[in-house]
């Protein structure tokens, strides 16, 4: 591959060196890619201020097999996703979802899987542009994330034995397994992570749902505080670190939450790290 075109969505940017800017851009095309726009920070003419986090653009890259790093030969902005600077929960969450892209998305994936990626990367960050985010949002967009990038947690049948759970009441879910196991499965397997089924099928709506209908996904009581641990688990298992982004994130949404019900225990104890 030397020369092509693509859409792109920038995760990241970084100078380099005295007039060099490095870019990581999330592309339909072959998922992660790092680039350098050689003269970017004198020239702003090539990329026109396009070189920003949020920012989705047509870019022009050349890569080349013996080059360390694929070169950015220019930049036009499409969509600068603005809303997104203009609260602390937005920008928060816009961040983590970047970075957790950053993090797991393949370099040089399969272009089908890029394309669906991408979809969810710019679908997510439009939902976030149109509404202030919650703890209930972070949530489904974190799980919608780690299906798109091919982590979809099972939560309908055993990952062991494939018996479908149910019909009610608690099942253990295995971090390491990518999914909940059945009574008989999770015998004398200990550290496992106790959750209702209710949990697991909210979450399985907030696979199946359309992104403009996540609105109308509720959690049962306590459902949202055992999801949110669930992910939390997960999402670490896969990343294997802690995001920077991650702390600001769940104490600004956190504390948005408090102010929104002060006198609802269970939303202060969801607001507790556990
Ligand atoms: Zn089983």
């Amino acid at each position: 591959m030397a020369s092509f075109v693509t859409e792109a969505l920038v995760l990241r940017v970084f100078d380099f060196g005295e007039s060099d800017v490095v870019v990581h851009l999330l592309t339909p095309e072959i998922g992660r890619l790092v680039a350098i726009a050689k003269g970017a920070k004198r020239s702003r003419k090539r990329f026109s201020g396009a070189l920003d986090f949020f920012n989705r653009l047509r870019v022009q890259v050349d890569q080349r097999p013996l080059r360390p790093m694929a070169r950015l030969e220019h930049a036009a902005l499409l969509h600068a996703f603005q809303e997104l600077r203009l609260s602390p929960s937005r920008f928060a969450l816009g961040c983590y979802l970047l970075e957790l892209l950053g993090r797991l998305a393949p370099e040089g994936g399969q272009r089908g899987d890029m394309q669906r990626l991408f979809a969810f990367a710019t679908g997510a960050l439009s939902t976030i542009a149109k509404r202030e985010p919650d703890l209930r949002l972070r949530a489904l967009l974190e799980l919608r994330a780690l299906d798109a990038l091919g982590f979809r947690p099972e939560l309908g049948h055993c990952v062991r034995c494939g018996k479908e759970l149910g019909p009610a009441g608690e099942v253990a879910f295995h971090v390491a397994d990518g999914g909940a196991l059945c009574g008989a499965c999770a015998l004398r397997i200990e550290g496992l992570l106790r959750v209702h089924l209710g949990t697991l099928r909210a979450l399985e709506q907030g696979l199946r749902l359309p992104a403009e209908r996540l609105d109308r996904l509720t959690f049962p009581d306590g459902a949202l505080r055992e999801a949110r641990r669930l992910l939390a688990r997960f999402t670490r298992f896969h990343l294997g670190i802690e995001l920077r982004s991650e702390r600001v994130l769940e104490e600004i949404l956190s504390a948005a939450e408090s102010r929104a019900r002060p006198m609802d225990s269970g939303a202060l104890q969801e607001g507790a790290r556990t």
